[in-house]
């Protein structure tokens, strides 16, 4: 079921026409399904103006994985993540341990995906590459794939999906037509939750933690984050208890932090707060503090993936929160 504002866009970008997309903006809006439906409508054997039929033996083969015309271009934990084959080779290096599944796009795949550049069509309906997150090429996939599009062989379309399209080439974007994802509303995002299995009362604050952004809120969801202990933990940590950080990784503290952090800093330049709701938060602290709270989470978000010792990382982590929060108490 596609969500409401992905179809609008969907039936938007159709009505154009177009041999190369870049879809752009923030990630958790739906940048994959829109490339994804675009695809499928492309190739689809019986289209209308909302996008693939669902029905016809082309979107079967799309829904399965396994269409002899569509090349997704993707790092390999991505593929893993979204349930699209490896190849081979690729599938056997990772099973033989030999190495673990590349957060880049590997050259390797930008090299099946040049043979599937050459080959002829297999269904008559054009064949499609959709490259996804395209920031995550290196400069020699980047510039292989900056050659196919310059040269595209003729019945060849792409959609490339970025959430960092300033890391793109240049002359990647400017082959490309832009498209900027839209943000849903409030009332479009939280029904789409609750389509997804969110409870009603659990959406509004899941899609606050996310900021806004459905599909980020739904991930929250699925990794058991608690709508109510999520509104409850900035104002236990400010009075040093982290125990709601405690069951969290490392990644995700440091984030959840960040969040805080830009919170608070926004409601002290007299804006709305984007991650929790004002009454949830703790009362705003020293400038100077917070600003130097916030370097300090970025300089760790940095090395987080690969802690020295989770538990002393949580434990520094809630002391130097705890030390911004109550700054304002110190200094006075
Ligand atoms: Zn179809």
């Amino acid at each position: 079921m596609t969500a409401p504002w992905i179809g609008a866009q969907l039936r938007q970008l159709l009505s154009q026409r177009g041999h190369a997309w870049l879809l752009h903006g923030p990630s958790g809006l739906g940048q994959y399904a829109l490339g994804l439906g675009l695809a499928q409508a492309w190739l689809c054997d019986q289209p209308t103006a909302d996008g693939a039929c669902g029905r016809c033996e082309s979107c079967h083969q799309v829904e399965v994985r396994a269409h002899t015309d569509l090349a997704v271009l993707m790092p390999e934990t991505v593929m893993l993540e979204l349930g699209w084959p490896l190849s081979e080779k690729a599938q056997a290096d990772i099973d033989d341990k030999k190495r673990k599944p590349s957060k880049e796009i590997r050259v390797d795949a930008m090299r099946d995906a040049l043979e599937f550049a050459q080959r002829t069509s297999g269904r008559g309906r054009g064949k499609v590459m959709l490259v996804y997150p395209a920031e995550r090429m290196n400069q020699v996939t980047a510039n292989a794939l900056l050659k196919t599009l310059e040269e595209p062989p003729g019945d060849m379309r792409f959609v490339l999906a970025t959430e960092a399209a300033h890391q793109l080439l240049p002359t990647i974007r400017s082959r490309c037509q832009g498209h900027t994802l839209t943000w849903p509303t409030a009332a479009e995002a939280q029904a789409w939750l609750q389509e997804q299995g969110v409870p009603a009362p659990a959406a509004e604050g899941l899609l606050r933690a996310a900021g806004g952004r459905p599909e980020d809120a739904l991930r929250l969801h699925q990794a058991g984050l608690d709508a109510q202990a999520w509104a409850r933990w900035p104002k236990a940590l400010a009075r040093g208890d982290g125990s709601a950080l405690a069951d969290w990784s490392p990644a995700r503290i440091v984030e959840s932090l960040q969040k805080l952090c830009h919170d608070l800093q926004a409601v002290q330049a007299g804006a709305e707060p984007r991650f929790f709701a004002a009454a949830d938060l703790p009362p705003v602290a020293d400038p100077a503090a917070l600003g130097a709270w916030w370097r300090d989470l970025g300089a760790t978000s940095r090395t987080v993936e690969h802690p020295f010792n989770a538990g002393l990382l949580l434990e520094d982590l809630v002391t130097r929160a705890r030390t911004a929060l109550n700054s304002r108490l110190q200094t006075r």
